[in-house]
C-alpha cells in the first residue's frame, strides 16, 4: 500500500528553529521585542498593514476585536453560520446577540443578498469570514456597514495572501484578524494577529494587547510612567513563537507558490467530476484572488461524504469535514432565531476538505484525485 497522506503536516521553510535559538539567544523571550516587531514590519510593507498585533491565536485577536467594538449587552453582530466557533464565541462572551446569516449557493462565504434584513437598530458588527482564504464581496459589505454605521470585522484566518480585486484581505474592515495555526498557510504552533485598519482604534487596541495597561507607550517615550489604564488581557505571544513565524514570513512567497499549484492541480483533476455535476468544486467569484488556503468539494448528501471520507481512508488518504454550521450547535440553537439557513446546513452536511499542506507532492494530489474519481465511477 503506498504511503499515508494525513490531512495536515506542519513544515518547516527556513531558518523557523534557528530564529527560534535567536530569540533565546537575545535574553528576550517575553513578547514584543525585535522578531515581533519584524513580524508586524513584514506586514506593513507587504500589504500595508501599518496597524498590526501579533497575538496568541486568531481567537485572541477576535476577543480584541470584541472588546474593541465597546459592545453592550443585547447588541447584535451579524456573521456567518459556516464559521470556526472563535468567530462567534468572541462576541458572546461581550454579551452580544449573534445572528447568524447564510452562506453562498455557489461558495461558504456569507450570502449578501437578503443580509440587509438581518440589520436593526442594535446590530453593531459584521463579521465576514473569507472561507479557504477567498474574498467575500468586501465592496457590498463595506457599502452596508458604511450605511447602516457597523463596524466591519474580517475574520481573515485562513486569508493570509489573498486579495479582494487589489486590495490584501485583512486590510480592509476597521478590525481584521489572521490566524497562524498549525492548519494554516503559515503557522508558529498557535498564533494570530489583530490588524487595525481604523486609526482611531489603535491607541485602544495597544492598551487592551498590553493587559490595560500603556506599557508600549511608556517604551516610546510618549509616558513617563505606566499604568493600568483600560481593560486587556495576556494577548501577546512569546519572541520564541514570532521568531518561528518570521522565518515563515520570509519564505510566504515560496509557500503560497507551491499551495496554489497543489489547488490548481486539484481542479484540473476533479474538473470532469464538476462538470459532470458529481461534486461541486470551488467557484472563485472574478473579485477574489484566493490564497489556496483549503481545496474542499462539496458532496450530494451527508451518507455520500461519508462514503467517501471511507474510501479514501481505506487508501490512506485523510479528508476531514469543516464546521457544525453555529445556528445549529448545541450551545447556541436555543438562542438562534429559527431561521432556517439550507446553504449553512449543506456545507457542514457535505463540505469534504483533502490534503493540502507544504509538503504534499503533485504526485500525491494525482493519487488523490484518481482516488476520488474512483470512488464516483464505482457508484
Ligand atoms: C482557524 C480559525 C480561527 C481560529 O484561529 P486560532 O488561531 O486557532 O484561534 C478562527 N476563525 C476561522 C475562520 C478559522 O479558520
Amino acid at each position: 500500500m503506498p504511503s499515508a497522506i494525513p490531512f495536515n503536516r506542519p513544515f518547516l521553510t527556513g531558518r523557523e528553529l534557528e530564529y527560534a535559538r535567536e530569540a533565546f539567544a537575545r535574553g528576550h523571550t517575553a513578547g514584543n521585542g525585535e522578531f515581533t516587531k519584524r513580524c508586524h514590519a513584514f506586514f506593513a510593507s507587504r500589504y500595508g498593514m501599518t496597524g498590526c498585533l501579533l497575538t496568541q491565536s486568531c481567537t485572541d485577536a477576535l476577543e480584541m476585536a470584541a472588546l474593541l467594538a465597546n459592545l453592550a449587552p443585547g447588541d447584535e453582530v451579524i456573521m456567518p453560520a459556516f464559521t470556526f466557533v472563535s468567530t462567534a464565541n468572541a462576541f458572546v462572551l461581550r454579551g452580544a446577540k449573534i445572528v447568524f446569516a447564510d452562506s453562498g449557493h455557489s461558495h461558504p462565504n456569507l450570502e449578501i443578498e437578503g443580509l440587509e434584513s438581518l440589520i436593526t437598530s442594535r446590530t453593531r458588527a459584521i463579521v465576514p469570514v473569507h472561507y479557504g482564504g477567498c474574498a467575500c464581496d468586501m465592496d457590498r459589505l463595506q457599502a452596508l456597514a458604511r450605511l447602516h454605521n457597523l463596524l466591519l470585522i474580517e475574520d481573515a484566518a485562513q486569508a493570509i495572501d489573498g486579495y479582494h480585486r487589489d486590495r490584501p484581505l485583512g486590510g480592509i474592515g476597521h478590525l481584521a484578524a489572521f490566524s497562524f495555526h498549525e492548519t494554516k498557510n503559515v503557522i508558529c504552533g498557535e498564533g494570530g494577529m489583530l490588524v487595525v485598519n481604523d486609526p482611531q482604534l489603535h491607541a485602544r487596541a495597544e492598551i487592551i494587547w498590553e493587559k490595560g495597561t500603556n506599557r508600549s507607550a511608556f517604551f516610546r517615550g510618549e509616558v513617563d510612567k505606566y499604568g493600568w489604564v483600560d481593560v486587556g488581557s495576556s494577548f501577546l505571544p512569546s519572541e520564541i513563537t514570532a521568531a518561528f513565524l518570521y522565518a515563515q514570513l520570509e519564505n510566504l512567497t515560496a509557500i503560497q507558490q507551491k499551495r496554489r499549484t497543489l489547488w490548481d492541480s486539484y481542479l484540473t483533476g476533479l474538473k470532469q467530476l464538476g462538470d459532470a455535476g458529481r461534486l461541486q468544486l470551488p467557484l472563485i467569484p472574478k473579485y477574489a484572488r484566493h490564497n489556496a488556503h483549503i481545496f474542499f468539494v462539496v458532496c450530494a448528501s451527508s451518507k455520500e461524504r461519508a462514503a467517501l471520507i471511507d474510501w479514501l481512508r481505506q487508501s490512506g488518504i485523510e479528508a476531514v469535514f469543516h464546521y457544525q454550521a453555529l445556528h445549529a450547535s448545541r450551545y447556541y440553537h436555543g438562542r438562534h432565531d429559527g431561521r432556517r439557513l439550507p446553504e449553512a446546513e449543506r456545507y457542514s452536511d457535505c463540505l469534504l476538505r483533502l490534503p493540502l499542506y507544504f509538503d504534499l507532492s503533485s504526485q500525491d494530489i494525482a493519487r488523490i484525485c484518481e482516488t476520488v474519481t474512483a470512488f464516483y465511477k464505482r457508484q
